[in-house]
């Protein structure tokens, strides 16, 4: 058949009134359509969903955001927000089809206002996390949200996507951390709930439907969040240990005995740590004697005259006399301490680099892991012979990243040929515990088969239902979390 000419000439020419249009609200600068300059933003961090926008766009005010939303609305153009693009699940890039405009807040980076008083600060949503918590520092106080992707990472980002990471265990994840939010909604319109209250018990609690939400109901423009005292003492240790079980037990003697002071409690398996030291270079193993499980813990403590090293101390020998550590590495230094949390951070870095490993974010009771990790490990070993188990996790949540990279051999093609059914015996097990799919990362694209599956489906009809409520068009991250067509 051949082409209409001029409905070519019209539809470029809506394509070039709409882009005019973008360009009018943010500056020809806020536009970005050039193909080299859109590959970033085309990528999702793990490379899993590469994708193609009709525009990538930079506001950098919530009045531009707002009239950027009210353009697109008007002529159904699907909108991708996006943070840091550090997200996992593949919810902040685009699709294929060409027709989303990728809507980043990486502009949008002022901190507002900063109260002493209030222990709370107003940021934008394109803020860094790690510049955040600089900015907090600054003023003698914490913002304890905490992740590897902290130096990327944005503020809306962590709170669409509800970010956990490694001081969830004291503080809350970013859920706990928010007073307030400023979300540009759907249809173009401000809801200014920026609120620095820690009690307000008048209806429905707003922020929480935003927070987590994934970019699904409204676009995140500003937050106000929770600030702690800046802790004046801090320890770390690495622990060596025979089981899982073994960790939940010291666990459970050190919050009995130091109480709020335990901060962070990472597990790492013995694969894991190999990953790393063989992928990541300035790291070694922290024990002189290889331990099958390890676990990094941090406990801090805001008090001056709380004696908080001689107490870990004091806890970690008990630990030890008990039997519930083989050994212990007691930072000496804070270059110590970052020596070992630089072997943490990086465990996702050395997957990556060993080659294509299937992931999986899950939660189950504290109480479960150490069963967690036997049934599961047996299952996919009798089922996958060789199959390598990396696992790690903030154990003090009940979260864990139960990954696998493929057995010493075989070949990619052959190991993602198997994904589907790893990823069957892990969830099936994680549904036999009542436990959670998405623990921290959130579903987007990567977990949507997953969630219509384990989820209730009274919960889901819910989601629809609140979807359908904020975005009756579904032009805001369509298909990503629930299918386009469950709008
Ligand atoms: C090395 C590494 C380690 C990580 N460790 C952790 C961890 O320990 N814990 C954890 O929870 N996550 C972790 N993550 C995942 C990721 O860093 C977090 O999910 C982070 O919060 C995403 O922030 P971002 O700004 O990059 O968001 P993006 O990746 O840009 O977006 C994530 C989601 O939020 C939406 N979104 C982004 N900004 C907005 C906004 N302003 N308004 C509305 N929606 C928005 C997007 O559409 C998308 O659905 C890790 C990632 C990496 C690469």
């Amino acid at each position: 058949m051949l082409r209409d000419p001029h409905a070519e000439t019209s539809s470029t020419s809506t394509a070039d009134a709409f882009l005019s249009g973008l360009r009018e609200i943010v500056g020809p600068q806020g536009v970005v359509t050039e193909a080299a300059d859109l590959e970033r933003y085309e990528r999702d961090w793990r490379g899993n969903f590469p994708g193609r926008a009709r525009a990538v766009v930079r506001p950098s005010t919530t009045g531009q955001v707002a009239a950027v939303v009210r353009l697109c609305a008007a002529e159904r153009v699907p909108v991708v927000p996006q943070g840091g693009n550090t997200g996992l699940a593949g919810g902040s890039s685009p699709d294929e089809s060409g027709r989303e405009v990728v809507l980043s807040l990486t502009r949008m980076n002022r901190v507002r206002s900063v109260s002493l008083e209030d222990h709370a600060m107003i940021v934008e949503a394109g803020c860094i996390l790690q510049n955040v918590q600089e900015e907090a520092a600054r003023h003698n106080r914490l913002f304890p949200l905490s992740l590897a992707a902290e130096g990327s990472a944005t503020i809306g980002g962590n709170l669409a996507s509800n970010a956990g990471g490694e001081q969830v265990l004291r503080y809350g994840n970013a859920r706990d951390l928010t007073l307030g939010l400023e979300v540009v909604l759907p249809d173009g319109r401000i809801w200014n709930g920026l609120s620095p209250l820690r009690k307000d018990n008048t209806g429905y609690d707003l922020k929480h439907l935003f927070i987590g939400s994934e970019g699904t109901l409204g676009v995140i423009t500003a937050a106000s969040l929770k600030l702690f005292p800046l802790p004046r003492q801090q320890a770390t240790a690495w622990l060596g240990l025979d089981t899982p079980q073994q960790a939940i037990d010291v666990l459970v003697l050190l919050r009995e005995t130091l109480g709020d002071c335990v901060t962070s409690f990472e597990l790492i398996g013995s694969k894991t740590l190999e990953q790393v030291l063989a992928h990541i270079v300035n790291t070694r193993a922290p024990l002189t004697e290889a331990t099958p499980w390890s676990v990094l813990v941090e406990v801090s403590e805001a008090a001056r005259d709380a004696q908080l090293a001689e107490r870990f101390e004091a806890a970690l020998g008990d630990a030890f006399e008990r039997g519930l550590v083989r050994d212990v590495m007691i930072a000496q230094s804070s270059e110590q301490a970052h020596a070992l949390w630089h072997i943490r951070d990086h465990v996702p870095e050395a997957q990556r680099r060993d080659g294509p490993s299937i992931k999986h974010d899950l939660s189950v009771p504290i109480s479960q892991i150490p069963r967690f990790i036997e049934e599961t490990g047996a299952a996919l070993e009798a089922a996958f012979p060789g199959i390598r188990l990396i696992t790690f996790g903030h154990v003090g949540d009940g979260n864990l990243h139960y990954n696998q990279s493929k057995p010493a051999g075989q070949s990619d093609a052959d190991f993602r040929a198997q994904i589907e059914r790893v990823h069957e015996i892990v969830h099936e097990q994680v549904a036999k515990m009542s436990g959670s799919i998405s623990a921290e990362h959130g579903i987007g694209r990567l977990k949507q088969d997953a969630l219509m599956h384990y989820k209730d489906p009274v919960a889901l009809d819910l989601m629809t239902r609140v979807k359908r409520a904020f975005d009756p068009d579904t032009l805001f991250n369509p298909g990503r979390m629930l299918p386009a067509d469950k709008k």
